[in-house]
């Protein structure tokens, strides 16, 4: 069985930049759905003892695609906290902020890049920050359910550019959350996440 996670904070700890109302419709309906189906098909199949990563690595079809949305949700909703006063007081620190100013030479030019990215991804998909065995950091577009877990990378942060992240907080404004969701990310959860 894969888990459904619980939320690290209340339903409403991200207002005014993620309603109570889209967490109730995307944690509790879009999320729990894709963990319901995954549940229904694995039992009796070779992927039935595998974990979230292994089965998102190794699977196709409707496995892949719900495996995929449940392992990205999952990353998504824990890479949040409340939102902070000034987003330039919230940024990355230790070896993630170094290998960040290392490519990117500020965390405003990577930023820029990381929703540049999430705003020019045709349909529905994720942005993500990923790093390889060595720690070089990528930004990259993944469609539908793509996780850059199965190029070999671990995922470190991604922004949800599917409709139903966004719509109704912000209707058909996919930029204007992006900029946004920069006040709530965790960077501390993220600079956990680095090898
Ligand atoms: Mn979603």
């Amino acid at each position: 069985m894969i888990e459904y996670i619980n939320l690290p904070y209340s339903v409403d700890a991200l207002e005014p930049i993620i309603s109570a109302r889209t967490i109730e419709f995307h944690y509790g309906k879009h999320l729990k759905a894709y963990v319901d189906n995954l549940n229904k098909l694995i039992p009796g199949t070779e992927f039935e003892n595998m974990t979230l990563e292994e089965l998102v690595k190794s699977s196709t079809g409707a496995i892949f695609n719900n495996a995929g949305q449940v392992l990205n949700h999952n990353l998504y909703f824990t890479q949040f906290r409340k939102p902070v006063d000034n987003v330039e007081q919230n940024v990355p620190t230790g070896k993630l902020a170094e290998q960040i100013n290392k490519q990117w030479g500020s965390l405003e030019a990577f930023k820029e890049e990381f929703q540049s990215k999430g705003v020019s991804l045709f349909g529905s998909g994720w942005v993500w920050l990923s790093a390889d065995i060595d720690g070089n950091l990528e930004i990259s577009q993944e469609g539908a359910a793509g996780n850059p877990i199965t190029s070999g990378r671990t995922p470190l942060l991604t922004f949800d550019v599917w409709e139903h992240a966004y719509y109704l907080d912000y209707q058909n404004r996919r930029a204007e959350q992006l900029k946004e969701l920069w006040k709530i990310v965790n960077w501390s959860i993220i600079g956990e996440r680095v090898i």
